[in-house]
């Protein structure tokens, strides 16, 4: 068969999860808890599957859970969003950016990327007839590159994809920038793509600086996000995009085709706990930012050398001084092969990897024990 998408193999994430399970090594390679979302959240599951509610959603998602991701717009970013015409409940952040691509992208179209990027952003570009065009980000903070994006932005540009915090990076896009943006494209037709499913993990006290929040670009947008990664269910796939009436009216074409709705009880679940617990999202910097200090605290102790991350749950660190010889891939192989330590390169997100690029990505969404036990081992490296 001649593929459609001739360089797409196995993801990293399967690759580095499976080679976990094989070696038995603690696994902080691709990103998801090893504990449980909240106790409460996981009744009300069993409850409402008890209760009857067990067939299709509505296409655009549940009322009441629509209803409560409009209220959290309002208290965290001040934006009073219509819930029946802006708000759309998916199958996972994935859904939501693969049908917001579909809705926008026609062939011929180019996409701007910035590299590293999060794996699912070309094949969905691939797939819409587009092309990417790929921006890496300024090392060492994983800033945006003005002059490089600038120069990459052309008449075929149609769609910008932003991601922040970034995945793997941690970095984050500061209002400023969203400003700096806004200037760049107000004269073009360019729409944008937001990627915010770590937006409740920003630590050191900063903001997330949401383009929800920000009138101009938010006209443009589709700000996707993840209860997955909010209340640590990364399994449920449930997440929502929000956009403006005749931006949300175009993606419900393609979701209303591509699975239709999302998982009716688990809707009803995750409407139940928003609204009993509002106060879920403002705690989540703080429980985060412990793990990521404890595990940075321990890692002192290691011949990794890395700054703190700003924002999601991963911690990049660089591992010149241990194996300089390695690279990133054959690194991560390695510690998790000899020291019991599953870990993500960071150049498979590239188009071209910075020469000499030293870093791995650790998963920090982990039990006290498991960060302790894998620091411990790191440590040894
Ligand atoms: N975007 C980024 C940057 C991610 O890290 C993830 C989670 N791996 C997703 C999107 C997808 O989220 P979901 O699991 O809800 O599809
Ligand atoms: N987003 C997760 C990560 O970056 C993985 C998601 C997936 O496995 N596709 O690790």
């Amino acid at each position: 068969i001649q593929s459609k998408l001739p360089n797409v193999g196995t993801t990293i994430f399967t690759t580095m999860s499976q080679l976990a399970a094989q070696t038995g090594a603690i696994n902080l390679s691709q990103g998801f808890p090893d504990f449980d979302g909240p106790q409460a959240l996981r009744e009300a599951v069993g409850r409402h599957v008890m209760a009857g509610h067990n067939q299709y959603a509505p296409m655009t998602g549940l009322p009441a859970l629509r209803e409560q991701v409009a209220q959290k717009i309002a208290r965290s970013y001040g934006r009073r969003v219509d819930m029946d015409a802006e708000v759309t409940v998916t199958p996972g952040a994935t859904e939501a950016i693969f049908c917001a691509v579909q809705a926008l992208v026609r062939p011929g179209d180019e996409v701007i990327v910035f590299d590293p990027c999060y794996d699912s952003y070309e094949p969905s570009v691939e797939l819409a007839g587009g092309r990417c065009v790929h921006v890496p980000l300024a090392l060492p903070d994983f800033a945006i590159d003005w002059q490089r994006l600038s120069d990459a932005i052309g008449p075929r540009t149609r769609l910008i994809i932003l991601n922040s915090p970034h995945n793997p990076s941690g970095a984050l896009i500061s209002r400023a920038e969203l400003d700096q943006l806004a200037a760049l494209i107000r004269e073009r037709e360019i729409y944008l793509i937001s990627d915010e499913v770590y937006e409740h993990l920003v630590f050191d006290g900063v903001a997330h600086a949401s383009v929800l929040a920000h009138e101009e670009l938010y006209a443009r947008a589709f700000v996707v996000s993840s209860f997955g990664k909010t209340y640590h269910v990364t399994g449920w796939k449930t997440g929502y995009v929000v956009a403006p009436p005749a931006l949300s009216a175009e993606l419900r074409k393609v979701h209303q085709f591509v699975t239709f709705c999302g998982i009716t009880p688990l809707q009803w679940a995750l409407a139940d706990y928003m609204s009993a617990h509002p106060e879920h999202v403002d705690e989540l910097p703080a429980f985060y930012q412990a793990k990521r200090d404890l595990f940075c605290d321990l890692l002192k102790g290691s011949r990794f050398t890395f700054t703190r991350s700003p924002g999601t749950y991963f911690q990049l660190a660089d591992y010149s001084a241990i194996r300089d010889d390695l690279s990133d891939v054959e690194m991560s192989l390695w510690l998790t092969r000899e020291h019991g330590v599953a870990t993500i390169p960071v150049s498979v997100f590239y188009q071209t990897p910075p020469k000499d690029l030293r870093l791995v990505r650790f998963c920090f969404a982990k039990r006290e024990e498991t960060l302790r036990q894998a620091a411990e081992r790191l440590c040894r490296v």
